[in-house]
């Protein structure tokens, strides 16, 4: 782990056992998150990547179990931590914006009350007019009237919801903030609003965040960085600008030719093929069924490394090296 990053995620597995044989969701994963950067995770739905952010913040219940591998934050070794200690760190210096977080909130509790026991788990001398004080503030940092504090969730529309949520994760000001599809469901217009929170927390909190959805385009307006996982696996990492003005990776490939630009007249293409049964899958690349460029007796056969093709670009493809 650099000292630049604030997360290393080291070789990890996270498997699903199933009456037969396990499903390897996520399989011999390597990412670093660095310090201040959003850092965008995509791929198709099933590839893995919530998986991933659930393992990151100690979420994998059963039939899920961490098969190997190791998660450093900020050299800490999450997955080695007693619950106790994680409960320390977890909200205070890494936070979570669940997938579909707009059903997260109590229905029966009011908004200040929510965000206030978030705090009041971590600062128990709080007095309670600071805390109700300390929600109202939130609340105006992500764009919503004080008054919300005094509203119930069946109040507020799909958007309000997530910015609440979006008020929790930072209500203790984490150094991490991992966000899962936090816009799918909501309309264009609102989505634009949550992205540009999240740049601005970024910015204003010196965070780092993690944003995983399989929307390339939501992926363009805000990553610094992106991963692409394919199967479980990390097929490509770069630079957002690098990826899209030449990805690397044929699954990249066939992602960015999906995104419809207004800079320039696209033909749009769909990937052809279905993702595969991570119960068993594909030999050699996981791609390769898919893939317009497979070297049969090559892809089928050898699983390509992640290696750095150029620098600070990454692919896990044998057209790339030897
Ligand atoms: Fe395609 Fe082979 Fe590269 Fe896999 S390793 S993406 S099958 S060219």
């Amino acid at each position: 782990m650099s000292a630049e990053d604030i997360l290393s995620i080291q070789n990890l597995s996270v498997y699903y056992a199933t009456p037969t044989v396990p499903v390897r969701a996520v399989d011999g994963v390597m990412l670093s998150a660095r310090r201040n950067e959003i850092l965008g995770i995509v791929g198709e739905s099933g590839c893995g990547k919530s998986t991933l952010a659930l393992a990151t913040f100690r979420l994998i219940e059963p039939p899920g179990y961490i098969k190997a591998g190791r998660v450093m934050f900020d050299s800490i070794d999450i997955l080695g931590l007693s619950e106790g200690k994680f409960r320390k760190i977890r909200w205070k210096r890494i936070s979570l914006i669940p997938q579909s977080s707009m059903n997260a909130l109590n229905p029966v509790m009011r908004v200040e009350d929510q965000i206030g026991d978030a705090i009041k788990t971590h600062e128990r001398r709080i007095s309670r007019t600071k805390r109700k004080r300390r929600v109202r503030d939130l609340l105006t940092s992500v764009g919503l009237e004080p008054e919300v504090s005094r509203m119930y969730p069946h109040e507020l529309s799909g958007g309000m919801k997530q910015r609440v949520i979006i008020a929790m994760a930072i209500a203790l000001g984490p150094d991490l903030i991992i966000a899962d599809e936090p816009t799918t469901a909501l309309d264009v217009v609102v989505q634009k609003g949550i992205l540009q929170l999240l740049e601005d927390i970024k910015q204003n909190l010196g965070s780092s965040l993690i944003i995983i959805t399989h929307d390339m385009a939501a992926q363009s307006e805000i990553a610094d960085r992106l991963a692409v996982m394919y199967a479980g696996k990390i097929a490509e990492i770069g630079g957002i600008n690098a990826i899209f003005r030449n990805p690397l990776h044929p699954y990249t490939q066939g992602l960015e030719s999906a995104v419809p630009s207004i800079a320039e007249k696209k033909t749009l293409k769909s990937l052809s093929g279905l993702p595969p049964d991570l119960r068993n899958p594909p030999s050699g690349c996981r791609f390769h069924p898919r893939c317009p460029h497979c070297m049969p007796g090559r892809c089928d056969v050898e699983e390509p490394k992640l290696i750095e093709v150029k620098k600070d670009r990454f692919s896990a493809c044998h057209l790339y090296g030897d």
